[in-house]
């Protein structure tokens, strides 16, 4: 699933040819027909970036710019969907996903800078494979619609992610559905890179908790990425909060869980076990504050 670097026989492409398809059909034909000497390209952002650093320019270049229908975030029914053409600075400064997917959007905050994010697609980002947006969209529950050899598939994201790398999937659709298990959510998203902004994540966390009216834990997605590190669901982490009320034991549990079931994969500036420290730091940290100040809350409500 990660982006496609060119690698056929064509040393240097400086002008690769740019196929402008008018349907969904027709760019997944374009690529049949090319196979491996093509790419699809949104933003270009990645792709530029790539070029930047020595990868030359596939020969063909497939726009997906000229298909209608593929940009904006529109409510259906039970679910918000985003189109994959969708910059990250619109989804960034939707209403609709302010207010609905709020870790969306502080992912969104954190990632690249104007510039990149004026170009550079939501569609993009997740078919980059270390874009910011998995870890989020995976504790959103979000699902995505895409052409492959059978024709148009849905998987939910975690699945599609899974599928590997270098799958040349067409991307058409990014499903969030609304949530429905609990009275209160809370949702955050953190990360840690080389440099304070415009900087891949070298590890980031996300999690989505729901909270009854007891203020237990009704629902609970964590999810961690960036990097070389594959977006992933922390299930384990999450049995241990599930059906409980945020507690100082119940954090330390949860410390202990995710240092024995979260093993990051270290790369050439950061071992696996600095990630796994910084991405439970980044949860327990969130959570803490949230128990306290909800603490704080329910003492100034008894008093
Ligand atoms: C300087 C810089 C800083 C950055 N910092 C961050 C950051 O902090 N956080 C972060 O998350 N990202 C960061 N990025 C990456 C950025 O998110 C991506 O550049 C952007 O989202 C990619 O979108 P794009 O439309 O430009 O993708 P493109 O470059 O057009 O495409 C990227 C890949 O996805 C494929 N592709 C694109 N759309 C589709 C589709 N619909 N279906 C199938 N394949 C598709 C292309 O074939 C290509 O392989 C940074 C990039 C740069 C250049």
């Amino acid at each position: 699933m990660a982006a496609e670097r060119y690698a056929g026989s064509v040393s240097h492409v400086d002008t690769p040819l740019i196929r402008f398809p008018r349907t969904l059909e027709e760019a997944w034909e374009k690529k049949q027909e090319n196979g491996v000497d093509a790419s699809y390209i949104a933003g270009g952002t990645v792709i530029q970036m790539q070029r930047g650093q020595g990868h030359p320019y596939p020969p063909v270049l497939i726009s997906l710019e000229t298909i209608e229908g593929l940009k904006g975030i529109t409510i259906r029914g039970d679910y918000l969907e985003i189109g994959p053409l969708t910059t990250l600075e619109a989804c960034r400064r939707s209403p609709l996903l302010q207010q609905h997917a709020p870790c969306l959007v502080e992912a969104l905050m954190s990632a690249a800078a104007p510039a990149v994010r004026n170009r550079g697609t939501i569609g993009g980002n997740i078919m980059y494979g270390k874009g910011d947006t998995l870890p989020a969209l995976l504790v959103l529950d979000a699902s995505v619609s895409f052409f492959d050899n059978s024709g148009l598939q849905s998987l939910p994201l975690l699945s599609f992610v899974n599928k590997g790398e270098n799958t040349p999937d067409l991307l058409s659709g990014i499903k969030i559905p609304f949530p429905t298990d609990g009275e209160r959510m809370i949702s955050f998203f953190k990360k840690t890179g080389r440099r304070e902004a415009f900087s891949l994540s070298v590890i980031n966390a996300a999690g989505r908790l729901m909270l009854d009216e007891e203020e237990k834990v009704a629902g609970v997605r964590l999810a961690a990425g960036g990097g070389n590190v594959l977006p992933q669901r922390l299930t384990e982490a999450e049995d241990t909060l599930r059906g409980e009320m945020l507690s100082t034991n119940k954090l330390r549990n949860l410390h202990e869980t995710l240092a024995a079931s979260f093993h990051p994969s270290g790369d050439p500036y950061c071992s696996g076990s600095y990630k796994q420290k910084a991405a439970a730091y980044m949860i327990l940290s969130y959570l803490y504050e949230n128990m306290e100040q909800s603490l704080v809350k329910g003492r100034v409500e008894d008093a």
